[in-house]
């Protein structure tokens, strides 16, 4: 038969209550019930051990406010998940976001553009000429000035 002796079991229970079954060392305890801190230690190297071999860790994404920033990313996305160095959820997470993150800033953009143009136009050199009014319209700048400059008389 069989000459194996059976395992001393820790003394201490789980976290759970029940009993620990992992086996005793000589002091009637299991390594992790008689060194407390190393469970999490271990569980901390583990993880980064993990993390780790998953992918490299990955630079961090510059800051998105420009379009182009924007573009260079999504880029360097499609670049990381094809080299494997970025998992395909994490890039599908990342797309809805940068896509809201691209309108926002066309949008802002457009904002600021209309708002040039607004003031632009509000400017007391312009209001003459879309007003129909107090200011001559200035032909100076066309090659056709002479003959605007002729019909008029
Ligand atoms: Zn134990």
């Amino acid at each position: 038969m069989n000459a194996i002796p059976k395992p001393v079991h820790c003394k201490a229970q789980t976290k759970a209550g029940k009993p620990c079954r992992a086996a005793a060392t000589e002091g009637g305890l299991c390594f992790f019930h008689a060194n407390p801190n190393k469970a999490s230690e271990l569980g901390r190297i583990g993880g980064r051990k993990n993390r780790h071999g998953v992918a490299d860790p990955l630079d961090p994404l510059p800051r998105l406010d420009t379009a182009i920033a924007v573009r260079t990313t999504v880029a360097r996305l499609i670049e990381d998940v094809y080299a494997g160095k970025l998992h395909p959820r994490i890039a599908s997470g990342l797309a809805p976001l940068l896509s809201l993150q691209l309108r926002a800033i066309e949008r802002s953009d457009l904002g600021q553009r209309v708002a040039k143009l607004e003031k632009l136009l509000a400017s007391p050199d312009l209001k003459g000429n879309f007003d129909g009014g107090e200011q001559p319209i200035d032909f100076g700048n066309l090659p056709n000035a002479g003959y605007y400059a002729t019909s008029k008389v």
